[in-house]
Formats: C-alpha cells, sequence, structure tokens
C-alpha cells in the first residue's frame, strides 16, 4: 500500500509499504477513506519520530478486518477514530514504540473497541474526519475555558441584581489566538456553548475570514493592535478567557496579556517549550487560571458528535485542499508553508 512517512525533520517520503495485519487480537485493521493533515505531524520535525513511521493521527475510513476479541465492530462498519489509542498518538514511533499513523491506505487500530467510534449515517467523511481531532479538541479547549470561569459567573448571578436577567454568558469575552484548524473549531464550540462576544487573532487574513464565517470578529495580529483592541472592548479590563490553540511562547505570552486579572487562560496548542513566557511572579499578580493539556478526543465525542449533528455550522470548510497519497510530499509543504492560502489538508483515498 501506499502510506506517506516520516524520514527526517522537514523531509517525508511517499512509499510503498505492507499492508498492516492483526496483531493483537484486540486489533482492527481499517480501510482508510480520508485522512487528515495537522499542526502536529510537523512537530515529527523538532522532536524523535523514528524514520519510516507512517505519519498522520487523523483519519476514517470501513472496518476491514476484525481480531478475534473484538465484538463491538464488523467488517464493512463505517468508523472514525480519535487521534489516540487510550494510551498512544497514532504516527508517532520512538525508541520503538509507539504505533502507526493513518497516512496510508490501510492502519492497524489497537484496543479497537475502546478507540474506534461508529458514524452516524449523516455524517459525511470528511466531517467525520474532523472530529476524530480539530472539532473535539476546539470544544474541549472552549469547554475548559468556560468551565473554568464559571464559579465566577455564578458569585455574580447570586449577588448582583442585574445579572439574574441575563443569559449566563452574555457579558463575557472571549479571545482564540490563532485561526488554523482547532482555533476555527473553538469559536464554534464557545458559540454553540453559548458565548455571544468572541474574538479572534490571526495574522493571515484568509483565515480571518473564516474565523468571522464561523461568528467571531477578526482582529489582524500586525495590523491591528489586539492588547489595545480588547482593552477598548472590555473598558480597560481585558478578555475573560483566552483560548490558544498555536502552541508556542509568543502565542502564550500574547494570551497572557489579553487577560483580564483573575480571568482563564484554556491552551490545547501543542507546546515544545521547557519554560513559561510569563513568570510565576506574574500568574501570582494576575491571578490567573491556567489550563491545559490533550483532549481526550474519545470522550468529549459524546459532545461534538450531537454539534455536528445539530447542523449549526458547516465544518468542513475548513477543509481548502483535498489530496491523494501520492502527493503527499507536496502537500507538507504547502501545509507547513501555508501556500495557496491552506487551511487544511485531507487524504482522499479512492476506494
Ligand atoms: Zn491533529
Amino acid at each position: 500500500m501506499q502510506a506517506i512517512t516520516f524520514q527526517q525533520p522537514f523531509k517525508v517520503l511517499v512509499k510503498t509499504v505492507p499492508i498492516p495485519k492483526i496483531i493483537q487480537d484486540t486489533d482492527v485493521i481499517v480501510k482508510i477513506c480520508v485522512s487528515g493533515l495537522c499542526g502536529s505531524d510537523l512537530h515529527g520535525n523538532d522532536v524523535g519520530n523514528e524514520k519510516d513511521t507512517i505519519m498522520g493521527h487523523e483519519f476514517m475510513g470501513i472496518v476491514n478486518e476484525v481480531g478475534s476479541k473484538v465484538n463491538d465492530f464488523k467488517v464493512g462498519d463505517r468508523v472514525l477514530s480519535p487521534f489516540t489509542t487510550c494510551c498512544q498518538l497514532f504516527g508517532w514511533i520512538e525508541n520503538g514504540y509507539g504505533i502507526h499513523g493513518g497516512q496510508a491506505e490501510y492502519v492497524r487500530v489497537p484496543l479497537a473497541s475502546s478507540t474506534l467510534v461508529k458514524i452516524p449515517d449523516e455524517i459525511s467523511d470528511n466531517t467525520a474526519l474532523l472530529l476524530g481531532d480539530v472539532i473535539s479538541t476546539g470544544y474541549f479547549c472552549a469547554e475548559n475555558g468556560l468551565n473554568e470561569l464559571a464559579p465566577q459567573l455564578s458569585y455574580l448571578k447570586q449577588y448582583k441584581l442585574d445579572y439574574q436577567k441575563k443569559d449566563e454568558y452574555d457579558d463575557i469575552v472571549v479571545v482564540v489566538v490563532g485561526c488554523g484548524p482547532v482555533g476555527l473549531m473553538s469559536i464554534a464550540s464557545a458559540i454553540c456553548l453559548g458565548v455571544k462576544n468572541i474574538f479572534s487573532i490571526d495574522s493571515i487574513q484568509e483565515r480571518l475570514e473564516l474565523a468571522k464565517d464561523f461568528g467571531a470578529t477578526p482582529i489582524h495580529l500586525i495590523e491591528d493592535d489586539p492588547i489595545e483592541r480588547i482593552k477598548e472592548i472590555t473598558n480597560g479590563r481585558g478578555a475573560d478567557i483566552v483560548l490558544e490553540v498555536v502552541g508556542n511562547s509568543s502565542a502564550l505570552d500574547l494570551s497572557f496579556k489579553l487577560l483580564r486579572r483573575a480571568g482563564v487562560l484554556s491552551s490545547v496548542g501543542l507546546n515544545n517549550s521547557n519554560m513559561f513566557p510569563f513568570s510565576p511572579k506574574d500568574g501570582y499578580n494576575k491571578n490567573i487560571k491556567y489550563i491545559s493539556g490533550r483532549c481526550p478526543a474519545r470522550q468529549i465525542l459524546a459532545k461534538t458528535i450531537p454539534l455536528v449533528l445539530s447542523k449549526k455550522f458547516n465544518f468542513e470548510k475548513i477543509i481548502t485542499h483535498e489530496m491523494k497519497l501520492s502527493d503527499g510530499e507536496k502537500a507538507y509543504e504547502i501545509f507547513e508553508k501555508k501556500l495557496d492560502k491552506c487551511v487544511k489538508v485531507v487524504f482522499k483515498n479512492n476506494n
């Protein structure tokens, strides 16, 4: 079969490799219909993925073969997968330990019963693909932020008369730093969860336009002054919640500066830094709440599948490039360099 494989930092290669086989009786082999190219696939450039690892942690497809201990799935079931099994990330092998990914024609899914999820007929292949990671990660980021702010809001509702007439999130200001796929999904999620005032920051015009389509007010990172803008909007106070989805120090630093005192910084950007850009003293003085971590996508699907079925948003519009596995090397280049107005690349197999 064809697969996109990791070779060395900044180099992937499309190769012909053997079709994976069932190794353990809890495995399923999935014939892949669509796989995704995600920002975190590029992190193999920074840290130690092994040569010839099949890339990709976003995929959906059809069950092709079932291990003897798997009772929940049968051949022919249409399934999606979260980006990890309960303990391992797809498309990452380090020191001989890990599993191959889904940028291929087939993938072996370990612990299939607790990993795969059947796809309702109403959900398209492309949207199912997005559910496995970016929709669920965006939702997780937004929900974490709102959950952490909840005690302050219930306090206001209890003691401030004018708050009792309002919807829960009428007055809060949420800012999303980064309008890539996860940022766009966190905008949609925050709106679905009831947020009315949402602003989004990026430096790429077409991404800001997509953010506007999803319901955020766009602010240009460079042409505008995001910190000043948010101060103006909030009468000098700052954002109640900042959703940081980029995963680098400058994004985290900006997020901290945008935040009001006692605000919530919810971060899901995959960050390889060893240091915070703000000091413990700054964090203490600002009284912030910081929440971060990798999304438990399998669990969040219980919320994001109904969100998709509600048809409130056309999530697929973030997919700017449908390509073939054989175009893998070109696809990585377009995606990494953000050429050709690229937001999200998916690989379609002809099944
Ligand atoms: Zn991903």
